[in-house]
């Protein structure tokens, strides 16, 4: 087949401990899923699950040991930082059933889901769409991701970011509102989910701004920790 012009590349991420390379297909997000996170957001908590996307080519790869390099973006004032827990699905499906997610997960990462914080909230106020505040250029940093049977127990691992060494977030995945199976019964009811797919799956209390010149160290207990520089 003879294409106008070159494909983009297929956009992956390493697997740890393998010559391997997932690759991404769709990048979904979930909103406010830790309770402590919908409160300083402004919100009570307790609500339906509620999604966005980034495009798949806003994934920024860290390798293992390495520190990653994010651009500050344009258009902001107010970059901030969303650890997150990282689902990567290894085969699809649609109205997928709680009990039967976990045959669907390939395995876990650690994601940033950085987000343009003022433009998020005047998309908010007016009642407008997320992407230009969340589905940036850069905007999902992510790390080499572990096979299930290398994790061990994420639904009860210790979640964290730290900027410049100091303390932001620290949580616990047990605190997600909706789990990571009732996410993705959620999520396959509304779109066909498919090998590839990455899904954020939030991020607990803490979240606030970087500058130019910081450092975030962020993980979850059994999982290759990641490093990115802003700027
Ligand atoms: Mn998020």
């Amino acid at each position: 087949m003879n294409f106008v012009f070159n494909p983009a590349p297929v956009v992956s991420v390493p697997v740890l401990g393998s010559e391997l390379r997932f690759p991404v297909h769709r990048i979904y997000c979930v909103g406010r899923n830790y309770e402590e996170h919908a409160k300083e957001m402004g919100f009570s908590g307790r609500e339906p699950p509620f999604f966005f996307m980034k495009p798949a080519d806003a994934v920024i790869v860290v390798n293992a040991g390495e520190t990653g390099s994010m651009p500050y973006p344009t258009l902001t004032k107010n970059l901030h930082h969303e650890i997150e827990l990282v689902v990567a699905i290894g085969s699809g499906g649609k109205n997928i059933k709680a009990v039967d997610a976990h045959k669907h997960i390939f395995g876990y990462a650690v994601g940033l889901d950085m987000t343009r914080r003022d433009l998020q909230n005047e998309m908010k106020k007016q009642g407008r769409p997320w992407c230009i505040g969340k589905g940036f250029d850069h905007s999902a940093p992510i790390g080499p991701i572990t096979s299930v049977a290398a994790a061990g127990d994420i639904g009860s691992a210790e979640i964290y970011l730290q900027v410049n060494g100091q303390d932001r977030q620290r949580s616990q995945i047990s605190k997600l509102i909706w789990n990571i199976a009732e996410t993705i019964e959620h999520l396959s009811a509304a779109w066909e989910l498919k090998a590839g797919d990455l899904i954020y799956t939030g991020t607990p209390e803490g979240v606030a701004a970087v500058v130019a010149g910081d450092t975030m160290t962020g993980g979850v207990a059994g999982l290759q920790a990641i490093t990115v520089k802003v700027g």
